[in-house]
């Protein structure tokens, strides 16, 4: 390591100003304007790195610790190598990344929403989506030129996109990289840009996409279409799009996961006899038992008519909510029917079975409700 205090011809407790005079007076007879001695410029250069550290009081006291700034950097020239310690403690100034930047970049995925109805999230369905987006250039396939051009080299980065700049600060000189204003980081321009894109390597338009709903969706299930979205800048790879579903509510059924709910209204006499009833579900006609006894709120499952599981086989099941109605108003007959069953029912039976004599009044009591 050069002694810096003994090439300045300074003690080693010299003050700012006693190096800066010490150096002032070198720099005048050594300068290679006036002294064509064979060794001046070697020593005119020797005597500026010794003044570079000791006059910049964070570089002297790292040098009267044993470091030499100078050395450090290696290939630099003087004041380099330290503003390289710097980047690499902590980075980059102004955190530019180094190197030119790609113009093509990647598009931005979409979200469309869906209505489906609960038929579509049973069994699963098709869509035809019309879809605002961007697609690759026609004219320019996605080079941003007029044909027949091409990108020149920018000229003032030289193709680096990045611009460095040398700055001072309490640490002594710095460099500083700067996105390059004329390219703006591609390191290329564009002499002459596509007249139908406008220079940006895409169009935009309206296009359709032919989709799948798969059975078992819900509201909120989001489907991914890779590369369905908007094709990138200067022709980037497309963005995803996504496909989430919302589900109308439907006027019978309701779900609860992959079930489906509904609720039947049973004549009282039919809930007391038992019956079978025929519902309409989103597979047809079905029978739904209703057993003799049967309570207002009990529930009569028919297995497999659900909602199909979206991962994984089979389906839900339909849940039938029985309520029995008590008829509200009575004819005399039906009322004298009535009065006859519940002086029958005041005798003494066995718990959940009905008498014969029971059973015939509600039998004919169902046949004068039915026939109003
Ligand atoms: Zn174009
Ligand atoms: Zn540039």
């Amino acid at each position: 390591m050069s002694d810096y205090y003994e090439i300045l011809g300074v003690s080693r407790d010299a003050s700012t100003e006693e190096i800066k005079k010490a150096y002032r007076k070198l720099a005048r007879q050594l300068h290679p304007d006036v002294n064509d001695g064979h060794d001046a410029e070697e020593r005119f250069k020797e005597v500026g790195r010794a003044y570079e550290v000791l006059s910049t009081p964070e570089k002297r006291d790292l040098y009267d610790r044993g470091v030499d700034p100078n050395s450090s950097g290696g290939g630099f020239g003087p004041g380099f190598g330290f503003s390289d310690i710097f980047e690499t403690f902590f980075g980059a100034a102004g955190g530019a990344s180094r190197g030119p930047s790609p113009r093509q970049r990647r598009g931005q995925d979409a979200l469309v929403r869906v209505e489906i109805d609960l038929a579509e999230a049973v069994f699963g369905g098709q869509r035809e989506l019309q879809l605002d987006t961007a697609v690759v250039c026609p004219t320019c396939e996605g080079s941003c030129c007029q044909p027949g051009t091409h990108p020149r080299e920018c000229e003032v980065c030289h193709g680096r996109g990045q611009i460095q700049r040398i700055a001072r600060s309490f640490l002594g000189q710095v460099m500083t990289q700067q996105v390059c204003a004329a390219c703006h980081g591609y390191g290329t321009v564009i002499p002459s840009p596509c007249l139908e894109c406008s220079g940006e390597g895409r169009v935009r338009t309206r296009r359709s996409l032919k989709i799948k709903i798969p059975a078992g969706v819900d509201t909120g299930t989001r489907i991914q279409h890779t590369g369905q979205s908007e094709v990138g800048p200067a022709g980037g790879p497309a963005g995803d799009l996504y496909v989430e579903v919302v589900e109308r509510a439907h006027e019978t059924f309701v779900r609860r996961g992959d079930d489906i709910h509904c609720t039947v209204e049973v004549p009282m006499t039919a809930a007391a006899l038992g019956t079978t009833l025929t519902l309409d579900t989103l597979d047809g006609a079905q029978e739904v038992d209703v057993r003799p006894g049967t309570q207002s709120g009990e529930v009569s499952t028919l297995r497999g008519l659900g909602v199909t599981h979206l991962r994984g086989a089979g389906r839900g099941d339909l849940v039938v909510h029985l309520a029995v109605m008590t008829p509200t108003r009575l004819d005399e007959d039906q009322e004298r029917l009535l009065r006859e069953l519940a002086a029958l029912r005041g005798e003494e039976r066995p718990a959940g079975k009905m008498a014969a004599a029971q059973q015939g009044v509600f039998s004919k009591l169902r046949e004068r409700l039915a026939g109003r």
